[in-house]
């Protein structure tokens, strides 16, 4: 241990006895233990949320065989080139975008059924105006199942679980040759139906949205679209989950243990006050959703659902864009989930075989126990934030005074479910939240830290003990 851990230690000694001897208004907090483990990956295990019995069996449900059949089934439309036929003749035919939306639609009411009508299958339609990849005004439809929470005070939070079921092909404008499309994005369709059939057997308070959507590879319209329409409408969307290229492609170097989570550092939507914030006080690593791909790492701890999610601190990778942007851009926290290593010879190329190099996105490069342990991180994220409190609502750091305590204040969770708060905080410089404190059912909380040396956040838990996405305060008076 350095100086700076022998430092703290000593630090925390006499804050120790401070704190013995102090009156407490409302929760007064020291961590000496945890100071001396700060670089400790095993501190972290602190701020992670004991598994919930029943989610964890709902996991068993996901079926691998299920997936590919699923992949396989969207794979035999030929193209889902979102400039596709999608006329009756088409659909009938069983070839195209048109097609493939209306077996979703099918598979998404068959799920329904089977739950009692527990899903409302829905489409979102717009006309798609043309552009550098639209050759003529074309209809867009988003296909999505709701999962409407069963408690009143809490079925307008939502989470929200997407794919994009369009395809493509080396030449963005070939709608009658094969796109099979199986990883991209077959899987995140698939992931989204999965979801969908293994949830909608369980109850949860909150809302949750399983969504399919068009035209993601002429730019992204279906989601943007959509986001947009959530966004007027006023939808509280607490998550966005984008599940894109997600088949584990088979190739020698693929790390199959291993799931991306990449998620946007400063927001997209930051307007010009919370940007003076964030460069004064460095909150350029904690936006929502940076929240939500820590809360996944935090899931993939608890739950052993067959793959480990690695957090990637960017937006998404290098001249790559993807659906969960659209989110961002309307200041929703979204993330992306995508495979460890992608074969770039299996995207996006027509299907042939040069030089002894097989081109194409075909479904036998497509590794479908992996798709299903994404799933299963998908439905553990999904179930845990659809059952636990709301994040607790005006997080403040009392900042009037010059001291070198911490004080934070918030309002109760909107919703009822919280029963009591937790403080979490990590130095700057840490990737993960390092340590965890109970506070009980309070609203204000003071702990001996210096706030101008760590970050906090708060969270809310329920009486089960699921946790809400963690919330950073604002600098407050
Ligand atoms: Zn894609």
């Amino acid at each position: 241990m350095g100086t700076f851990g022998e430092l703290m230690s000593k630090t925390f000694d006499v804050v120790k006895h401070v704190v013995k001897s102090a009156l407490l208004v409302a929760a007064v907090v020291a961590g000496a233990e945890c100071w001396a483990q700060a670089q400790n990956s095993a501190a972290r295990e602190g701020a992670t949320t004991p598994p919930d019995p029943q989610i964890a069996a709902a996991l068993q449900q996901v079926s691998a065989k299920r997936i590919q059949a699923n992949i396989e089934k969207l794979v035999s439309f030929g193209t889902r080139s979102t400039l596709s036929v999608q006329d009756a003749a088409g659909m009938a035919a069983g070839r195209g975008i048109g097609a493939a939306r209306l077996w979703i639609q099918a598979e998404l009411e068959q799920y329904s059924k089977e739950c009692g009508g527990c899903l409302d299958v829905e489409s979102y339609r717009f006309v798609q105006q043309p552009g550098e990849r639209v050759s003529k005004p074309t209809e867009l439809t988003d296909v999505y199942a709701v999962l409407k929470g069963a408690d009143p005070a809490n079925n307008k939070r939502i989470v929200l679980v997407t794919g994009h079921y369009d395809s493509r092909n080396s030449d963005n404008f070939d709608i009658k040759g094969d796109a099979p499309g199986a990883n991209d994005d077959a899987s995140g369709t698939a992931v989204s139906l999965e979801c969908a059939r293994v949830l909608s057997k369980m109850k949860f308070p909150a809302t949750i949205i399983f969504l399919t959507v068009a035209g993601e590879e002429q730019g992204l319209y279906g989601s943007q679209h959509f986001a947009r329409m959530a966004k007027e409408s006023n939808w509280n969307l607490e998550a966005v989950l984008n599940n894109d290229i997600v088949g584990g492609d088979k190739s020698a170097e693929q790390d199959h243990a291993v799931v991306r989570v990449f998620s946007e550092g400063v927001p997209q939507a930051a307007k010009d006050q919370e940007l003076r914030r964030i460069r004064g006080l460095g909150g350029e690593n904690d936006s929502g959703s940076r929240q939500l791909a820590r809360y996944i790492a935090d899931v993939g701890r608890a739950y052993e659902v067959g793959v480990k999610p690695m957090l990637v601190f960017r937006l998404d990778r290098y001249l790559r864009g993807g659906d969960h942007y659209s989110f961002n851009q309307e200041g929703f926290s979204a993330v992306r989930f995508t495979e460890f290593r992608e074969d770039f010879n299996h995207q996006h190329q027509n299907v042939r075989t040069e030089n002894g190099v097989e081109y194409g996105d075909l479904p036998k490069f497509v590794d479908y126990d992996y798709v299903a342990a994404v799933a299963r991180l998908n439905a553990a994220t999904l179930a845990l934030l659809a059952s636990g409190p709301a994040p607790p609502a005006n997080v403040s750091l009392v900042t009037k005074d010059l001291d070198n305590d911490s004080t934070l204040t918030w309002d109760v969770s909107p919703g009822g479910l919280a029963a009591r708060y937790e403080v979490l905080w990590r130095a700057t410089t840490s990737p993960e939240w390092e340590h965890v404190q109970k506070v009980g059912n309070v609203t204000r909380a003071t702990l001996k830290l210096s706030k101008d040396n760590v970050i906090f956040a708060v969270r809310a838990i329920d009486g089960q003990g699921h946790a809400s996405l963690p919330v950073v305060p604002a600098p407050g008076r």
